[in-house]
């Protein structure tokens, strides 16, 4: 039995999963019953997938299984351990090597998923000195990062460099300052101005975070991201290998004095069992891979392109996206559920973005494209979506 006041926190969310199961609607965590290409099955039924963040299509490339199959063999299925005593193999190394060099960083460290890195480096980097400044529409882990820091947080109006010069602006006193800001934002997919920013940076003395979760394999020479796409430097650089890389895990890039800090003193990566050495080799597979079939970023922006061009033609509005993200506005919440729900039994899942993560009645569709789509798969999918637009009158 649950006592009022916690029955209080508990109702609102507990009874909206309730009446939502209980209509048929509940569409989170769906159980996918086969691995995620371009293509995977739920509900007994093979859908596209048009919301996986395996951008680049490596999810199911059969030589990084392998690689994990071996180091599988060599060292298990867990380290058993945190970094700093038992977690560290020599794939460890390999990893935060090869990546330092691949981004032209001087060092990285690993964190057991991009959450944690976000979460690991902010706190650790912002003490009570600090003035940490964020763009509204970071994702949660950069404002979960804020929230565990010790530094008082200021947001500014999202991509605006008016803004973020006026927050230094009226900050320019104190001894610490510290810009953090997606390089790709999550859900609707735009850039952020990184020229403008890293220059503001500069003249105000603060140092720059960008988190690339979204840039990596997408944006930048060789999918370096969004820091290198425009060629700017930052002070940390943070990733994570859940999307293009089809692994799990983060990592945090930097100067050698700086990672070492964060290595001696972020809660995130001392005090947290470290990554499978499956899954390090997985990841080292990916980066090769990455560099070897380079023709994946390409395919990835003709996709890109298709699928914007479409959608646009059919009469959605895509928020502005202009990268691999591509938001589908709906607009109402019910509907956009309904139709997330049939659309999956006419053969296409997409992730819905609903309140609070988005404003009331300003629910969406994330599509993200992949590598691992052909023209014939991303114009079903176009298809379906517009009929399922006509449908419930979205569309004229
Ligand atoms: N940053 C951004 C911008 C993200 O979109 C995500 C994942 N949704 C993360 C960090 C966290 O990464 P992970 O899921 O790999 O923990």
């Amino acid at each position: 039995m649950i006592n009022e006041a916690y029955e209080r926190t508990i109702a609102p969310v507990a009874d909206w999963v309730r009446q939502t199961r209980d209509n048929g609607m509940y569409f989170l965590e769906p159980p996918f019953e086969s691995g995620q290409a371009s293509r995977s099955r739920l509900r007994d039924r093979d859908v596209i997938m048009l919301s996986t963040s395996n951008y680049l299509g490596l999810a199911e490339h059969p030589e990084i299984a392998g690689a994990m199959k071996d180091a599988l063999d060599q060292f298990g299925p867990s380290t058993c351990g945190a970094r700093l005593s038992n977690g560290t193999t020599k794939l460890h190394h390999e990893l935060e090597e090869r990546l330092s060099q691949w981004l032209g960083a001087e060092a990285v460290a690993l964190f057991s998923s991009g959450y944690l890195a976000n979460l690991g480096a902010i706190s650790a980097m912002c003490d009570s000195e600090t003035v940490i400044i964020t763009d509204q529409f970071n994702h949660m882990s950069i404002l979960d990062g804020c929230r565990l820091a010790e530094g008082s947080v200021k947001i500014f109006a999202h991509n605006s460099i008016e803004k973020l010069e006026y927050v230094l602006e009226r900050n320019a006193d104190a001894a610490k300052k510290f810009i953090v800001v997606d390089g790709v934002y999550s859900l609707d997919g735009e850039i952020a101005p990184l020229d403008g920013i890293s220059k503001l940076a500069e003249q105000h003395g603060a140092m720059l975070m960008v988190d690339e979760a979204h840039a990596v394999g997408v944006l930048g020479d060789g999918g370096r991201g969004a820091a290198a796409h425009f060629g700017i430097g930052s002070d940390v650089l943070m990733g994570t290998f859940s999307k293009s890389l089809a692994g799990v895990g983060g990592f945090v890039a930097g100067s050698t004095r700086l990672i070492e800090y964060i290595r001696h003193t972020s809660h995130a990566y001392i005090f947290n069992a470290s990554l499978p050495a499956p899954t390090v080799a997985g990841v080292l597979k990916s980066l090769e891979l990455m560099r070897r079939e380079s023709w994946r970023i390409e395919k990835l922006w003709h996709n890109t392109a298709r699928l914007r061009s479409g959608l646009l033609e059919l009469g959605y509005e895509v928020m502005g996206s202009v990268t691999p993200v591509v938001p589908i506005m709906i607009g109402d919440d019910e509907v956009a559920l309904k139709l997330a729900n049939e659309l999956i039994d006419d053969g296409l899942y997409v992730t819905v973005a609903l309140p609070p993560a988005v404003p009331k009645n300003t629910s969406r569709f994330r599509a993200n494209v992949s590598a691992a789509m052909d023209d014939e798969t991303i114009d079903r999918a176009l298809e379906l979506l517009g009929q399922a637009g006509k449908r419930h009158g979205i569309l004229s």
